[in-house]
């Protein structure tokens, strides 16, 4: 059965609300009807948030799911980075689909910069990602895939994700097979992890499912279990 990435990488929202503006963007709708921020177009932070990383059990945590790393005013990124660097058992990923925005320089053992790729015509995302951001960590997720990538240059890349389309959109549009096998041949050949995730179970089928995490992010999973016994 393949695991739901959500069991392997807590969400910590510590910024609600993204300029970015996808049409499918689901954490807008959230935010709309559960009344989190009034405007989404406004990111706001929410830095009490923070004290969820003083927990000693390990977690790995997504810090963008409703926001866009490209948002962040820097003075809420230079307090989180402080906080990050405080509490080394934990790894931290962040995520952005503006990374011509960036301008970072973050020497962080537990941090994870990367894009979102959702076409062909987006791959210039990881040339500025590398460009811009320096960085220990690097990870590129294909989410929703909507065209075949082709060759793609994934060097410096620590970890790969492939996604499809959810929702009631995703009758109209899906992730071909093909072009999850062609990033995962490609990943495979630099030694780079790679996750489907479980929404491409469908679709791939069930035992073809490619679910890799980088070893950092397994070994918090395997604290954690350790943790709870
Ligand atoms: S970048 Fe993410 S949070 Fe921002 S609009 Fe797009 S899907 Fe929503």
């Amino acid at each position: 059965m393949a695991v739901c990435i959500k069991d392997q990488i807590q969400n910590m929202n510590l910024v609600i609300g993204c300029t970015v503006g996808c049409p499918y963007c689901y954490a807008r709708n959230n935010v709309k009807r559960w009344h989190m921020i009034d405007d989404f177009s406004h990111p706001e932070f929410f830095p009490e948030k923070m004290r969820m990383m003083d927990k000693p059990c390990p977690h790995n945590y997504l810090l963008t799911g409703m926001s866009d790393l490209a948002g962040w005013e820097m003075e809420w990124r230079e307090q989180v980075f402080s906080k990050i660097r405080e509490n080394p058992q934990h790894q931290f990923l962040f995520l952005s689909k503006r990374p011509d925005l960036l301008n970072i320089s973050a020497d962080l053992d537990n941090a994870w910069f990367g894009v979102t790729v959702t076409r062909r015509s987006e791959l210039w995302r990881i040339d500025a990602l590398r460009e811009n951001v320096k960085a220990k960590h690097y990870h590129v997720t294909f989410e929703p895939l909507f065209d075949d990538p082709g060759v793609v240059d994934l060097s410096g890349m620590d970890w790969v994700v492939v996604g499809t389309m959810t929702g009631a959109q995703s009758k109209k549009v899906r992730t071909e097979p093909a072009w999850a096998y062609s990033l995962t041949e490609q990943a495979h050949a630099l030694n780079i992890p790679v996750f489907w995730k479980e929404d491409l179970a469908p679709i791939m089928g069930e035992v073809s499912m490619i679910q890799e995490l980088p070893q950092a992010f397994c070994e918090v999973l395997e604290a954690q279990r350790a943790w709870r016994k």
